[in-house]
């Protein structure tokens, strides 16, 4: 079991993004009083040179890695050198170090979207590397399938406490809503509420509808990531999941009751599905004796309301 305290140094690398400020305020709310951050302009994490040089000054003895180039079906489908390219640099940088300088532990957050397009579900981790991946993220696929390798690779040869959680579809606040790169949570919020401020009658949803997602709120994958920090030491990098998915149709339909849009849903076919279904199995963290809190509409609420709260769609520009 790691030796967590509440004077422990703690890095979290990503503090700014959607899970890294997740894990920052619950190790906060929890008590821990030696969180060490720095922004992008301070420390650039695909720069090996001064990763190591942050490494050796500071020695954290904790590591939580989120961060992460991220994005929606369509950044992913267009951008993959820079996909493939930056979470690979960061991975290999910030995991490295950390055993280099004597890191305790490390926790990597990785992504449902390792796993096969055609896996049975739901989702074992077992089910890894036994099948093709899904064309429209398959470069991020491929450098966190490298950053889990990576972390099982430096646990069997130097002994190194490092362990990966594999989380699904993540929201919440701290969200991207920019419609050309966010995830399709966070675009059907600010969909809907554009089209209700606008009087539209009509709000566009990507793809068929059909397509089926599982969706964890980021407080509970923060609460899971200091779960698994302080009582996982294991190889196998772990599911972490609700244990229920939702079509998209379904989906667009709690956020328009949220929101509260009465117009229409026009599906546009030219936009891609992605995988039909990532329903994750979480039966191993259950049995570790974790689960999620947050329900979905209560999630899409409080993500409302902070959305609001920043000017909605104006502030998200
Ligand atoms: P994925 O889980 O990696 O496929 O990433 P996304 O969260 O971007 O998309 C999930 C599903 O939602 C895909 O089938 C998209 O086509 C669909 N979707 C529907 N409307 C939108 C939208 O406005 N934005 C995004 N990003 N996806 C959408």
């Amino acid at each position: 079991m790691a030796n967590l305290d509440p004077r422990s140094r703690i890095f979290v690398a990503g503090h700014r993004g959607l899970v890294g400020s997740a894990i920052y305020r619950a190790l906060t709310a929890a008590g821990f009083e030696n969180i060490i951050t720095r922004s992008r302009s301070e420390l650039d994490l695909c720069d090996g040179t001064a990763v190591d040089r942050f490494f050796a000054a500071e020695k954290p003895q904790f590591v939580f890695l989120a961060a992460a180039k991220v994005g929606g079906i369509h950044a992913n489908n267009t951008q993959p050198a820079t996909f493939i390219h930056d979470n690979l640099s960061i991975q290999i940088n910030v995991i490295d170090s950390a055993w280099q300088h004597g890191a305790e532990k490390l926790l990597f957050l990785g992504s449902s979207c390792i796993y096969p397009k055609m896996a049975p579900q739901p989702i074992r981790e077992e089910y890894l590397l036994t099948g093709e991946l899904e064309p429209t993220n398959e470069a991020y696929a491929i450098a966190k399938i490298a950053g889990l390798k990576m972390c099982e690779s430096y646990r069997r040869q130097y002994g190194f406490n490092a362990i990966s959680v594999m989380p699904t579809n993540i929201y919440g606040p701290g969200d991207n809503f920019d419609l050309e790169t966010s995830h399709v949570l966070p675009a059907l919020i600010r969909k809907a509420h554009e089209a209700k401020v606008t009087g539209s009658n009509e709000m566009a949803v990507w793809g068929s509808g059909n397509p089926r997602r599982e969706f964890l709120h980021v407080d509970d994958l923060a609460d899971a990531s200091l779960f698994c920090m302080q009582h996982y030491d294991d190889a196998i990098a772990l599911n972490v999941g609700v244990g229920e998915d939702v079509t998209i149709r379904e989906l667009v339909e709690t956020v328009r009751d949220v929101v509260g849009f009465k117009g229409e849903l026009v599906f546009d076919s030219s936009k891609p599905d992605g995988t039909p279904r990532k329903w994750l199995d979480v039966g191993r963290l259950t049995a570790l004796g974790w689960q999620a809190r947050i329900g979905l509409r209560d999630g899409i609420e409080s993500t409302y309301a902070w959305y609001l709260e920043q000017g909605g769609a104006l502030a998200a520009e």
